[in-house]
């Protein structure tokens, strides 16, 4: 393959539907998946409700409960190694908690996920490039809980931990002073790595599993390309974001610290789709400023270019293909097949349908 190839996608944002297997509890309780997928149709789901009706999406691509890792990996890898080409990428697992979003971004030790697989393939690309493009790799993690960043890569090194704000640098970019940047050089490196990150992002709670069901992780790998023939220098970010369980205010907690923490996820969340939105209508203002979550991917996000807009009423619609911009940006909207999810999993797949 060669160096320069510019890798042919539709348009800059697609949106993967990733569908879990019902799990053991749920068999146990004589649970049923209420989704169908067509055999024929690798882009379409039905939904089917208690009263037999049905509901069609339609996605770039799903993936079925029996589809593992690597098959999830084969339609990710074109978008995540554009890195390598100087664009830059974002990618976001949205939905309830218990879905697996951090089973497709961080995986297991057997079942690798998407964050450990492209480092893998970044590292594979750039030695197959040898000689003709020279490129560093640098990798940073961190999390954003109630509004606060924090540097899940600290514990790790011999730096005290320190308050992380968004400062603006030149050239209209984010950067987070003081955030560990780590050199990456092989595979085994980047897997201690995301795992103590990982380990650190559960510190100091008592369930790992409700705290990040509230916080996002987010990870970033940034790339510094030299072209050896023409010297020219790129430098591009991939954000590989694991956000907050999408579940609504009101379902899980009302009052205190849970209602404070459901607030901040909600602010976020639809400060991402407020921020889509202003793009895709084309205002002036972006209100990339009215979360941390936005702030910090700003200069990817605002890279999205100019979208169609069919209807601004609503949360997050938008229908077409971004025009220009250097920026992709993938949705897995990640869902449960169990029939006590339906609610939710219908919110998910409705949110999700509007950004294509
Ligand atoms: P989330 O991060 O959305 O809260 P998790 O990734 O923690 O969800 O997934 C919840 C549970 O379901 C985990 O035990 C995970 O290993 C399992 N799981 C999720 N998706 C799959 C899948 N596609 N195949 C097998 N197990 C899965
Ligand atoms: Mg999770």
């Amino acid at each position: 393959r060669l160096y320069n190839e510019v890798i042919e996608l539709k348009g800059n944002i697609r949106v993967f539907c990733r569908c879990r297997p019902l799990n053991q509890a749920e068999i146990t309780n004589g649970s049923s998946s209420v989704v169908e997928f067509d055999s024929s149709q690798e882009n379409e789901l039905q939904i089917v409700s208690s009263d037999s009706s049905k509901r069609q999406f339609k996605f770039d691509f799903v993936f079925k409960p029996e589809d593992n890792q690597e098959a999830v990996f084969a339609q990710t890898k074109p978008i995540v190694t554009s890195v390598l080409d100087g664009y830059n990428v974002c990618i976001f697992a949205y939905g309830q908690t218990g879905t697996g979003k951090t089973f497709t971004m961080e995986g297991t030790p057997e079942n690798r996920g998407v964050n450990y697989r492209t480092l893998e393939e970044l590292f594979h690309i750039s030695k197959d490039r040898t000689g003709v493009m020279r490129y560093e790799l640098f990798v940073s993690m961190l999390e954003v809980y109630n509004e606060k960043i924090r540097d899940l890569l600290v514990e790790n090194s011999n730096q005290p931990s320190k308050k992380l704000e968004i400062k603006h640098a030149a050239e209209g970019n984010q950067e987070v002073p003081g955030l560990i940047e780590a050199r990456v050089y092989t595979t085994e490196e980047v897997w201690e790595l995301l795992k103590s990150g990982a380990k650190a992002r559960s510190v100091g709670s008592t369930n790992a599993n409700e705290l990040s069901s509230r916080s996002h992780c987010l990870l970033r790998v940034t790339v510094k390309g030299e072209n050896l023939i023409n010297g020219h220098k790129t430098k591009s970010h991939l954000w590989l974001v694991d956000l907050a369980g999408s579940e609504r205010v009101g379902k899980i907690e009302v009052e205190g610290e849970r209602l404070k923490e459901s607030q901040f996820i909600n602010k976020s969340l639809s400060a991402l789709g407020d921020v889509i939105s202003a793009l895709a209508s084309k205002s002036g203002h972006v209100p990339y400023r009215n979360s941390k979550l936005t702030h910090m991917l700003q200069s990817s996000l605002e890279l999205l270019g100019t979208w169609v807009v069919e209807n601004l009423n609503t949360f997050l619609v938008l229908l077409t293909i971004p025009i220009g911009g250097d920026c992709k940006t993938l949705m897995f909207v990640q869902i449960s097949p169990n029939s006590g999810d339906l609610g939710e999993t219908l919110c998910s797949l409705n949110f999700a349908s509007r950004v294509r």
